[in-house]
Parts: structure tokens; C-alpha cells; sequence
């Protein structure tokens, strides 16, 4: 960041050490850019820091001194309101004193022997800039709840001076199952207190004066520290004590764990490992802490080739449209009716890759937008082609992903290509799955209606398979249901089931919408879903996805 540093005022160092060799050789790296005072123990530079006309951008404090040594001048600096924004570099040849004196509030460190004059310049210069620009982002060094670093904070600390740590050093996600649970069961305010009792005990229990801590998105605390504790001990003693201290009973806290080796070098990456590491321990009960493994960091090598590749992927289409057909079945013999439109990656080295491999990973990058709209925009070509070679409709669904309904332009789109492919709307029918609703139920309707007003026919895909709610049937005016595919999987395995698929016929009627059962692999399946009124079915049973030219083939069987 460009500072307001004023680069004709030559700015003052106070420079603190016992013994004069040092200072003469501090005195002779910095003069000629700073002007330099000099104390030669603790209690001289309180005495130059007293007078209230002190203005120093820089102290740079030797910790081993005779009468007062650096780190009771440092506990008093910042202890006193107008010392206290003076910027510490702390010299020391002793390593363990480095963490302490940083916990205790040092911007820096220089070792000696001395480094490089090179060196010391620029960590000078760094830290100076680093105190000039606070002025600036003050308010965001701390998080003003727990009073821990903010997350911006944290890393530019850990790039600034942790960094050049020689130890051996762990990136520890902590996380709390259910916060938001606590939350509404609670109360804000006792939230507010066990997030601030877990920063307490966080400092007191795992850092203990050996690394930094941070809390990010409300219940998320980044920890960075020294290596050599038990870390499930660490997060049973915290949770011991919240449970104490707290009203929290029903929270339990775990933790990810990345162990730190030396050719590590970007501190987000090590902090989304180990929060990848946190996640995979969600549902555990046998343990609280989760190692990054080697199988993980594999699959994330994976993902990231997956990222990069995905635009050549659709560019050389290595990406491709399958069919798979539905067919209506309250006929005599089932008629071809439609086909839903399934993505297929074709990767030239990793070879095959399934949709439910990068679908998930797309949709949390929003690459998916990408990807859908490539399929939607096949598959409408697709129902033109069919239509020019065969003279019939024969209709294509798309999968819409929750990620889409976000965007502002999802409506435009199938718009456009109904235009630009000359189809009635009712052609291209969007697959909306039922998990969108939860993410943001005003937005989902408002698409959903400006398609129906637009002619077209919207159908909510795996329903029943987690969220639905009749409130949601009510307010979401749908064309068709898709009912989730282990209801059918399972309405031969168990009773409860079929009366569910009985129940979701029942609505559907009420309603009026027409209802798709996928997953159908068996004949005593059709035979039931047919008896209870079912319109459409897609399975196995059928016909697995196709191919564009296998999908011909079958169309021209069919006519
Ligand atoms: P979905 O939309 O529920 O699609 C149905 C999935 O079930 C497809 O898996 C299909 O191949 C499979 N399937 C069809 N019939 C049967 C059957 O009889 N038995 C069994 N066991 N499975 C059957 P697929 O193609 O692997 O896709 C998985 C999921 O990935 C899809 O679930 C959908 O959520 C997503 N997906 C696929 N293509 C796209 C796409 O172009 N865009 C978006 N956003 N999501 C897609
Ligand atoms: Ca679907
Ligand atoms: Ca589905």
C-alpha cells in the first residue's frame, strides 16, 4: 500500500542496547537514512520515551540489558496509551525470546549476530511503513469481539515476522459443530460470550505465549504456534471449560490439524488445509482432531487440475452431452416423451471423471455457470437438431444448478437460446433442484415465476431429498415434481418409502403437477410407480445416458 510517507522528513529510531559496539553498528547501517537516538539500557529509553514531545517511528530494543531489560520496556510501552503505537523491533540472539516478545506486542525481530546491513534496513523500513499505514486499517487489526488478530491481520503478521521463524510450526483450524444452533437456542449475547471465553482459552491453552490466533468467519479460529502439544487434550480442555464456565452444552469443538514443513510458503494454503482437515472430521464422534493427509492433498492436486482445465475441457469438447431419455408410461406401451441432459468430462490423461466429482467442486467455485450454461446451450441445439432431422419435439431438461439462480442474467440466458435456436419455451425445461430453496427461497421464486411467464416449464429435481417443506411447494409455483431417486430405490426395500412415494403422488395431484420418478432400474418398480399414478419415468430400466449419436439412434427406433 502507497503510505503517506512523507519521504523528506527523515524519520527518528530510537535504538536500544548495553552494549556500545552494537550501537555503533546500528549506527552505522542506519544513519544515513534515519536519524538515530541512542539509550544504552531500558531505563534510559523510558526516560528519552517520557518526554511528551517523543516522537520516534521506530524502536529497536535489545532484550538482554542490565538495570531494565527489553521486555519490562515493552510491557511498559504498551501499557501507556501514547507509547504504546510506537513500532518494536526486538534483537536478540537468543531464539526463544523471538515468540514471547512478539506475543508481547513486537512488530519484529533482527538476530544477531547481525544480519545483513541490507537486512536490517529493509526490515526497518517494513515495519515503519507496516505502523504508518495502520493509521489506516487499525480498526480492522483486531476483531473488537475477541480481541484476537483479524484474519487480515494474521497473515500480514505471520508474512512479516513469523515467517523466518526456524521452528518447527502447526496451522490449527478450530471450529465449533452446530454454532448456529447455539445461537438461536441461547441467545446472540451468550454466543457472543462463548466465542469470546474460546479466544481466552485458545491463548491460554494452545498458544501459551508460542504463536498467534485469530477468528475468521464467526465461529472459525485460525492458530498458528509452535509445534509439541496434544492438540485433542488442547480441544477436550477448552471444551471441558466452555462447558464449565458456559451455557454451552450441547457444543462440541473440533479442530484440523496441517503440520507446517519447510518448503511451505503461502499461509492461506496452509490454513485451507487445515480447515479442509476440520471439515472431514464433521460427523466424527471418535475423535475431535483431523490431520491433513497425503490422500487429501492429492485430491486437491485433483481439484486444482480439474479447475485449470475446464476451460480447454469445453473449448477441445472434452466436455459432453448425454441424453438420457424419460418416457411416459400411463400409455399401453411406454412412449419416448423427453430426456434430461447430463454432463460428461472426458479428460485426455485422468480419462474419465464423473459429474458428482466436479459438480460439487464447480459449485463451490462457481465455475459451474460455466459449465451449465455449455449444456444448456448443447442441449438446445440438441432439441433444434431433432427436431429438423426427425420433425419431432422432443423436449430436454438441464440441470440448474443453486449456484445459478444467483445470477442475475439466469432468466436472459434460457431466453436467448430459445431465440437464438428458434424452440418454444416449454422445450427447454430447467431442472431446479430443491436444495436451492434453502439457500436463498426469495431469489429461487422469483426465477422460477419469470420463467413460467416466459412459457417455461420448471421441475424441481430430487424432491424429497432433504430440505422440502410443503411452505415451500406452496410459495414455489413448479410444473413437475422429480422425485429423488432413493425413494424409488428403496420403495421395494421398505414400506416407509413406498408410503412416501404414495404421499409425494397425493401432493402432486393436489397440486397439479406432474410428477417424474428417476432411478427406475427394475419392472416391479414401473409397475408400482405406474399403479399409483406416476406420469414419467428415467432409469436404467430404460436407458442409461446416451450419447448424442447413441440418442439419435434411439429416437429413430422410437418414431
Ligand atoms: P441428477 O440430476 O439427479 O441426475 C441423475 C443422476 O442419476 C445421473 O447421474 C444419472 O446418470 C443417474 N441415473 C440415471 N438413471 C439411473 C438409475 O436407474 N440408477 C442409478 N443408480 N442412477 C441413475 P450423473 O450423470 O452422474 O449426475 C449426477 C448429478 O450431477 C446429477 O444428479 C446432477 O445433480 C449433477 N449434474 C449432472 N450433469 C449436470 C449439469 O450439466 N449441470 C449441473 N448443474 N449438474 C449436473
Ligand atoms: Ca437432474
Ligand atoms: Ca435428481
Amino acid at each position: 500500500m502507497q503510505t503517506f510517507l512523507d519521504a523528506n522528513r527523515k524519520r527518528k529510531i530510537l535504538a536500544v542496547d548495553d552494549e556500545i559496539i552494537n550501537r555503533e553498528i546500528l549506527g552505522a547501517i542506519l544513519s544515513e537514512s534515519y536519524e538515530m537516538v541512542f539509550a544504552s539500557d531500558g531505563s534510559e529509553a523510558m526516560e528519552i520515551l517520557s518526554n511528551p514531545e517523543a516522537d520516534f517511528s521506530l524502536v529497536l530494543l535489545d532484550l538482554m540489558m542490565p538495570v531494565m531489560d527489553g521486555f519490562e520496556v515493552i510491557r511498559r510501552m504498551k501499557a501507556d496509551e501514547r507509547l504504546r503505537k510506537f513500532p518494536i523491533i526486538v534483537m536478540t540472539a537468543d531464539k526463544s525470546a523471538e515468540v514471547k516478545s512478539l506475543h508481547m506486542g513486537a512488530a519484529d525481530f533482527i538476530t544477531k549476530p547481525y544480519d545483513l546491513p541490507e537486512v536490517i534496513l529493509a526490515r526497518c523500513r517494513c515495519v515503519i511503513e507496516l505502523s504508518e499505514d495502520r493509521s489506516i486499517i487499525r480498526s480492522t487489526e483486531r476483531d473488537p469481539l475477541t480481541n484476537l488478530y483479524s484474519k487480515e491481520f494474521f497473515f500480514v503478521y505471520i508474512r512479516r515476522t513469523l515467517l523466518h521463524l526456524n521452528r518447527e510450526m502447526d496451522a490449527l483450524v478450530l471450529n465449533f459443530n452446530r454454532f448456529n444452533m447455539t445461537n438461536e437456542l441461547l441467545g446472540r449475547e451468550e454466543g457472543d460470550r462463548i466465542l469470546k471465553k474460546t479466544a481466552e482459552l485458545i491463548d491460554k491453552v494452545i498458544l501459551r505465549s508460542r504463536g498467534i490466533a485469530c477468528r475468521t468467519d464467526g465461529d472459525v479460529f485460525y492458530v498458528y504456534c509452535e509445534r509439541g502439544r496434544d492438540y485433542e487434550e488442547c480441544v477436550d480442555e477448552i471444551q471441558n471449560a466452555l462447558f464449565r464456565e458456559t451455557q454451552a452444552r450441547s457444543l462440541s469443538l473440533r479442530a484440523g490439524l496441517y503440520e507446517l514443513s519447510s518448503d511451505d510458503s503461502v499461509p492461506e494454503t496452509w490454513f485451507d488445509r487445515a480447515k479442509a482437515a476440520c471439515d472431514r472430521i464433521r460427523d466424527r464422534f471418535d475423535t475431535c482432531v483431523g490431520c491433513y493427509s497425503e490422500e487429501m492433498h492429492k485430491r486437491s492436486i485433483f481439484q486444482e487440475r480439474l479447475i485449470s482445465d475446464v476451460d480447454e475441457a469445453i473449448e477441445r469438447r472434452q466436455l459432453t452431452v448425454y441424453y438420457q431419455p424419460k418416457y411416459n408410461i400411463q400409455q399401453n406401451e411406454p412412449v419416448l416423451a423427453s430426456a434430461e441432459a447430463l454432463v460428461r468430462w472426458n479428460h485426455p490423461q485422468l480419462g474419465f471423471i464423473s459429474p458428482a466429482e466436479f459438480i460439487p467442486l464447480f459449485e463451490n467455485n462457481g465455475l459451474i455457470r460455466k459449465i451449465d450454461r455449455f449444456v444448456w446451450r448443447e442441449a438446445a441445439a440438441e432439441i433444434r437438431r431433432v427436431k429438423d432431422t426427425y420433425g419431432v419435439d422432443i423436449p430436454i431438461s438441464v440441470n440448474v444448478s443453486r449456484v445459478d439462480i444467483f445470477d442475475p442474467e439466469v432468466e436472459l440466458v434460457f431466453l436467448r437460446l430459445v431465440r437464438e435456436f428458434d424452440l418454444q419455451p416449454h422445450q427447454l425445461m430447467p431442472e431446479i433442484t430443491e436444495s436451492a430453496y434453502a439457500d436463498n427461497g426469495d431469489r429461487l421464486i422469483e426465477v422460477v415465476e419469470r420463467l413460467r411467464q416466459e412459457g417455461f416449464r420448471v421441475e424441481m429435481d430430487d424432491f424429497g431429498s432433504g430440505y422440502s417443506s410443503l411452505n415451500m411447494l406452496t410459495a414455489l409455483p413448479i410444473d413437475v415434481l422429480k422425485l429423488d431417486m432413493k425413494f424409488v430405490r428403496n420403495m421395494l426395500v421398505d414400506d416407509k418409502s413406498l408410503r412416501l412415494v404414495e404421499l409425494v403422488m397425493d401432493i402432486a395431484r393436489f397440486l397439479g403437477v406432474s410428477v417424474v420418478a428417476e432411478g427406475v432400474e427394475e419392472e416391479r418398480q414401473l409397475r408400482l410407480l405406474k399403479d399409483m399414478g406416476c406420469d414419467i419415468t428415467q432409469g436404467y430400466y430404460f436407458s442409461p445416458p446416451l450419447c448424442a449419436d447413441e440418442f439419435d439412434k434411439l429416437i429413430r427406433r422410437s418414431l
